[in-house]
């Protein structure tokens, strides 16, 4: 056989080799057609990996010493036993030897032979060492998918715009909550590095990372389900919330009531003029107004709670609802020292309901007189109207001690109360805001609010004009 003829006939037979096991199915068949052998062994490692015939197992005994010498060496050798011969063809790639070929044949190899040993056995090194690196690659590759799959976190990998790799959680997630990739793609081009995403009934951590693979630049976004850990937290602040209103609430309701205790005592057991019993029974009579505000406040919380808080509509003049509220806070204003300032002298008619609204106004009123900062010299209350057709503004406006930046979104809170050594001693429930929401709210209305710490703070209400 010729050389050319013999490689043609190598590439054929290793163009359908798949794995070791047919390589050496493949060398065996290109062998028989160099040596004319019996039975062809193949030792990996020191152990029989292939047989042909099959089962035919060659007497290690014959050359079991020459095996050194053959890894050293590293070219085919022939051994003769009795008439015939034992050839030991190293594979190797190169000073690595992947195994032996053992073979017998009855013929007498000849140096044309061996040349052709010593090129198949080099040809076969290279394919299965390659073989050997596609299956380390295979084996690696299946070893970090399996790891990657197993992560309890969502780990996607985008190239261009589009997931380039995703492992099994993120698909899952991505299944469960399609929206999630449109949220992730929003926040990848607003840069942004680590978010939460809030999707109906489930929370997700997120953090980006751009990463160069490849000499090409990927993000890798972790998602990590964070649902429960939420579900905790807000438990806990549920529980602190309620520990907080019980605590507040029966100090709310002790102070009136000790007033009341300790001035009616006195009317009853020390000899008084008729002018202080008039000024013990107004105090008294105030105390019990503060009492009722505060059982109003949790029934209207109560009917708030099971949707039963109702509002009847009528014509109101806006003007004389804010002018009543600010006759209402009035005492307590001159007892903070807070100006209140009101211009506004247009009639203005709105169809609401008047009293709730009154509330309203007088809620936020309280809440910038009892916020008002002792630190300034001037505490000042500022209520405004805006007409701009479709909606009337009420704002009240107060250069009190403000509202954190980042307690400002939970102010409407059912029982939240920024919780600062500033507010520690001013008496609240924590329930007017909520309440008061939900009136405007009932009135097809909003309410926003703007603060500086420290400086000043803005509530906006805004009613249909209708
Ligand atoms: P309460 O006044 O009973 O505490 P609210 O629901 O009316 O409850 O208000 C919730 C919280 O919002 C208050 O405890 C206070 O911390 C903050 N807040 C409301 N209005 C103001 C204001 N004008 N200035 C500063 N903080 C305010």
């Amino acid at each position: 056989m010729e050389v050319q003829q013999l490689l043609s006939k190598y590439m054929l037979e290793i163009s359908k080799v798949t794995d070791e096991k047919s390589l050496y199915v493949a060398v065996a068949e290109i062998m028989r057609k160099v040596v004319d052998y019996k039975v062809l062994n193949v030792i990996v490692h020191s152990s029989l990996f292939y047989a042909e015939p099959a089962d035919q197992i060659i007497n290690e005994e014959w050359f079991i010493d020459y095996l050194p010498w053959v890894e050293e060496r590293l070219s085919p050798t022939f051994l003769p036993v009795d008439n015939w011969y034992v050839g030991l063809i190293p594979i190797f790639k190169g000073i690595k030897l992947l195994s032996i070929i053992v073979l017998t044949t009855s013929e007498e190899p000849t140096a044309e032979v061996i040349d052709y040993l010593q090129l198949l056995s080099y040809l076969s090194g290279l394919t299965l060492e390659n073989l050997r690196l596609i299956g380390f690659v295979d084996n690696a590759r299946e070893y970090s998918e399996t790891v990657l799959n197993l992560s309890s976190d969502g780990i996607i990998v985008f190239y261009k715009g589009e997931i380039e790799f995703q492992n099994a959680k993120s698909s899952e997630i991505i299944k469960n909550y399609p929206d999630m990739l449109r949220e992730i793609k929003t926040k990848i081009d607003s840069n942004e590095e680590f978010f939460e995403i809030e999707l109906p009934n489930a929370f997700f951590s997120m953090s980006v990372k751009k990463i160069q693979l490849q000499g090409e630049e990927r993000i890798l976004v972790t998602v990590r389900n964070i649902t429960s850990e939420k579900e905790v937290q807000k438990l806990r602040e549920v529980d602190k919330i309620k520990t907080n209103f019980i605590a507040n609430i029966s100090h709310e309701l002790r102070t009136p009531l000790t007033a009341i205790k300790a001035y009616t005592e006195t009317i009853v057991n020390v000899p008084m003029t008729q002018d202080e019993i008039k000024e013990f029974s107004e105090t008294i009579y105030n105390q019990s107004l503060k009492l009722e505000g505060i059982l109003n406040d949790l029934l209207d919380f109560s009917q708030l709670e099971s949707h039963t808080l109702k509002i009847v509509k009528e014509p109101t003049n806006i003007h004389d609802v804010i002018n009543d509220s600010i006759l209402t806070v009035n005492h307590l204003a001159s007892q903070y020292d807070v100006k209140i300032e009101f211009n506004f002298d247009q009639d203005l008619e709105i169809n609401c309901d008047r009293k709730r609204i009154e509330q309203v106004i007088t809620n936020l009123l309280t809440n910038s007189i009892k916020f008002s900062d002792k630190s300034k010299e001037e505490r000042v209350a500022k209520i405004a109207i805006e007409n701009d057709g479709d909606f009337v503004k009420i704002i009240v406006e107060d250069n009190g001690i403000g509202i954190p930046a980042d307690k400002i979104d939970k102010i409407f809170d059912k029982f939240y109360r920024v919780d600062s050594d500033l507010t520690y001693s001013i008496p609240g429930t924590g329930l007017g805001l909520a309440i008061v929401k939900e009136i405007v709210e009932m009135h097809n209305g909003s309410i926003s609010v703007e603060s500086e710490e420290g400086k000043w703070t803005r509530v906006t209400v805004q009613l249909p004009n209708e």
